[in-house]
């Protein structure tokens, strides 16, 4: 396609892009189970109001715009609050959790080059950590060891074969609270004390979970301890634009101490232009995602939280008993809005695209071969529909009616 010639009318395009929206996942009806975070139509208009209001502001320019260098400052404030932050610890908005972890690896591996280290630097991280770790990694020439997760079905890190793979060049260990695969908050304490032990920076990836497992712990779910509070913990990520219900574009990056810290931002003058100094890896930095990201905690607070993830636990609660009934195996102790879960006759990749013909859009886990949900508020309404769809999955898939098991693949691009 070519630019147009000449412009179209903005009622025009509306009505096109409307159109083109039409055959997307129509999440707001609360049968998408993945990549949007659906807590209703008060917050979506709060996100949005709050994001154009700033849309054009950048957020490059603190002395021009310190609106918004105060919002983010009391945006990862409050983070830093709610995850245990001690005196002292700081941290900064990025785009996204892949960005969060990308510039928590960065500042580990420059911290570690301050303190001497200088062979071919490694990670260590349990299987089921995020594959953006991979990604950080190849960007920085970094080794990637992966250890095995325990072998008792918890689906946790194992401390012992993460210790097993850490050398004199290793610059970060990873927890997640929890991994997005199975949604197993891992044994961070441990983790912990083995990072003490070894000397070697932890970084607890809480991108899915920092701003669920505090509110959950409020509302009495037995969450063990997984932030600041231990005394391990270097670095920390966590998404906003996940369970904090903010604007796509906004995530957090948390240091222990702004000794630490201090090894993120890049500081330059030399080139021809005005010298620079930027925390993260973006230069123009979207003053939207920051302003979306401070209205919405505000509009929520505590109160509003706590409600909104009383509602996402419940809807995983009531899908994991209805699951227990039809006899599937849910994947490890879930205690926050992820679940992975599997059944032992019917193979998981083919319930899947049954379910996704009945208009849910889900997700997989690959190992082991299981179905995925990621849930919102919304679908505390919506556990009966999805079980009984499932109903009508299992009796397909049983009758031999679906696709050859082997061949089915699910697809998300
Ligand atoms: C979503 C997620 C990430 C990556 O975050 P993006 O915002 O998609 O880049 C990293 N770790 C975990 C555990 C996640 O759930």
């Amino acid at each position: 396609m070519k630019l147009p010639k000449t412009g179209a009318s903005w009622s025009e395009l509306k009505s096109e892009m409307s159109a083109r929206g039409a055959g997307d996942a129509k999440w707001r009806d609360g049968k998408t189970a993945v990549y949007v975070f659906n807590a209703g139509p008060e917050v979506e208009q709060v996100q949005k109001e709050a994001y154009t209001a700033f849309m054009s502001e950048n957020g490059l320019g603190p002395l021009a715009f310190p609106s918004l260098a105060e919002m983010e400052k009391e945006v990862v404030s409050m983070a830093l609050d709610l995850l245990h932050g001690p005196e002292g610890s700081t941290g900064a908005m990025t785009s996204g959790g892949t960005d969060s972890i990308t510039m928590a690896l960065k500042t580990a591996r420059d911290f570690a080059r301050s303190k001497g280290q200088s062979g071919p630097a490694n990670i260590v991280l349990p299987q089921s950590a995020h594959l953006a770790f991979d990604k950080a990694a190849h960007l920085m020439d970094i080794e990637v060891r992966r250890a095995p997760l325990k072998t008792d079905g918890s689906y946790e890190a194992d401390p012992a074969a993460i210790a097993d793979r850490v050398d004199s060049n290793t610059v970060m260990i990873v927890g997640s609270a929890p991994n997005f695969p199975h949604g197993i908050i891992d044994p961070v304490a441990a983790l912990s004390e083995l990072a003490i032990e070894k000397g070697v920076w932890l970084h607890v990836d809480a991108c899915v979970g920092g701003f669920l497992a505090p509110f959950a712990r409020m509302n009495g779910v037995p969450v063990p301890a997984f932030d600041f509070e231990l005394d391990g913990v270097q670095s920390m990520s966590a998404d906003l634009h996940k369970y904090g219900y903010a604007a796509k574009g906004a995530s957090t990056v948390l240091f222990r101490s702004a000794d630490l810290y201090q090894h993120m931002p890049f500081d330059f003058a030399g080139w021809s232009g005005a010298p620079m100094k930027t925390p993260t890896l973006a230069g123009t930095r979207p003053g939207g995602a920051i302003s979306a990201a401070w209205a919405v905690m505000n509009h929520l607070g505590v109160e509003g939280y706590c409600r909104l993830q009383g509602k996402v636990c419940a809807a995983r609660e009531k899908v994991e008993q209805g699951l227990r009934e039809r006899g599937f195996e849910i994947l490890g102790t879930p205690l926050l809005g992820l679940i992975a879960f599997r059944h032992p006759d019917l193979y998981s990749f083919a319930l899947y695209g049954e379910i996704y013909k009945r208009g849910w859009f889900t997700s997989v886990t690959k190992e082991p071969r299981s179905l995925h949900l990621m849930l919102s508020p919304k679908h505390a309404d919506m556990i009966d529909d999805y079980l009984r769809d499932l109903d009508a999955a299992c009796e397909t898939v049983r009758a031999g009616e679906s696709a050859p098991a082997e061949t089915v693949q699910p697809r998300y691009n």
